[in-house]
């Protein structure tokens, strides 16, 4: 028997949680500036894209085993990366950070536990918990600048008790970065597992440390880091952390065998290879970034401290109508975070001579 051609998803068995959802996701437009996913505007250089062609080679002539289950190899060489005396056994690397978060909740989260968030922060961490069955409760990020006031925020997961704490540092959307003390203190507060989401780590003003810091002292502490920024390398889909070596056992018990393919791994640790040239490019990025702060601020645009490779900048009455106009300039741009507030990812240079050209000409008219 054919199936009928007008079944929809709602016509099937599906989960009644799912019912009604739509899949998440930026738009995926073909435009000529598109600033909109928080992506690096540089591409692999000549020779990393060898070097890379190379060891996927490599990696081919064994395609017909099973990758290493455990990726030793890789997690060692992150483990290097990071630092702070880490070592493989304290590492683990999923397809990209998601997936990762996705572990953490598939481990400490599910079914009648709770995870919590302060928001605005990254709308995965609220999606990741639902479809895995975990409840979300949100928090205001009640700081200046969109940071956390460390007291309510602690207040706040005493009196939650989640399971799982996300702390996004810096922030997706507003860029603010959050002092040590803060996530000390909430780590000291809270019952379950915390999570610093440090996805834009590498893009961090001087004088603010990272959470690997705190590993030592937090066994229920989890850095979740990724590759898709710095290392501009969203393409290959390479999430990573750094945890006790407890807590890397745990998320054993749900990772699929062999998630990670060959060629994912010989990728990642290729480019580790070259962090050095990477790491030279975040500095032009954080050079950029900086300066867009600035212009925007000196035009008089609102706009947030950045920690990240993203800005957040507004008031707009109506952002709706600004987003679109941008767009009719080729200039994408995202509409998230608080409801007059743009975010644009820092480009290149020509890329952010468009959007400034295209922000002028499009609000000349509006404020
Ligand atoms: N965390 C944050 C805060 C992010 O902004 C993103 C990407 N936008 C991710 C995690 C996921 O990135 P990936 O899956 O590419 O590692």
């Amino acid at each position: 028997a054919t199936a009928p051609a007008q079944t929809t998803v709602e016509d099937l068995p599906l989960r009644e949680d799912l019912r009604g959802r739509s899949p998440y996701g930026a738009p995926q437009l073909e435009v000529p500036v598109a600033l909109n996913t928080n992506e690096n505007p540089y591409p692999p250089s000549p020779a990393l894209a060898a070097a890379l062609a190379r060891n996927v080679e490599e990696a081919a002539a064994g395609l017909n085993r099973y990758p290493d289950r455990d990726a030793t190899r890789l997690r060692a060489a992150l483990a290097d990366y990071l630092g702070h005396g880490l070592d493989g056994a304290r590492v683990w690397a999923a397809n990209g950070s998601n997936e990762i978060l996705q572990q953490i909740l598939q481990t400490f989260g599910g079914p009648g536990r709770t995870a919590m968030g302060f928001e605005p922060s990254y709308s995965m961490h609220p999606v990741i918990s639902r479809v895995t069955c975990t409840d979300w409760v949100s928090a205001e990020r009640t700081g200046h600048d969109f940071g956390l006031d460390t007291r309510a925020a602690v207040e706040a997961v005493r009196r939650n008790r989640p399971d799982v704490v996300f702390l996004t540092s810096p922030n997706n959307p507003t860029g603010t970065a959050l002092p040590l003390e803060t996530v000390a203190e909430i780590a000291e507060a809270a019952p379950g597992m915390v999570v610093v989401d440090e996805a834009y780590a590498e893009f961090r003003r001087e004088g603010t440390p990272s959470a690997l810091t705190l590993l030592e002292r937090y066994p229920r502490l989890i850095v979740s880091r990724t590759m898709s920024k710095a290392f501009a390398l969203a393409g290959a889909r390479v999430g990573y952390l750094a945890a006790h070596p407890a807590v890397v056992d745990a998320l054993q018990l749900v990772r699929l065998p062999y998630h990670l393919s060959a060629v994912t791994q010989a990728v990642a640790a290729t480019a580790l290879e070259f962090a050095g040239e990477l790491q030279s490019q975040v500095k032009h990025l954080r050079q950029e970034r900086d300066a867009l702060v600035e212009w925007l601020g000196s035009h008089g645009f609102a706009v947030a401290a950045s920690d990240a490779n993203f800005v957040l900048f507004g008031d707009f009455d109506d952002r709706s109508a600004v987003f679109s106009a941008m767009l009719e300039h080729g200039v994408l741009v995202r509409e998230v975070g608080p409801p007059h507030m743009l975010r644009v990812t820092v480009g290149t240079p020509e890329e952010m001579s468009a959007f400034r050209d295209a922000l002028l000409q499009v609000t000349a008219d509006r404020r």
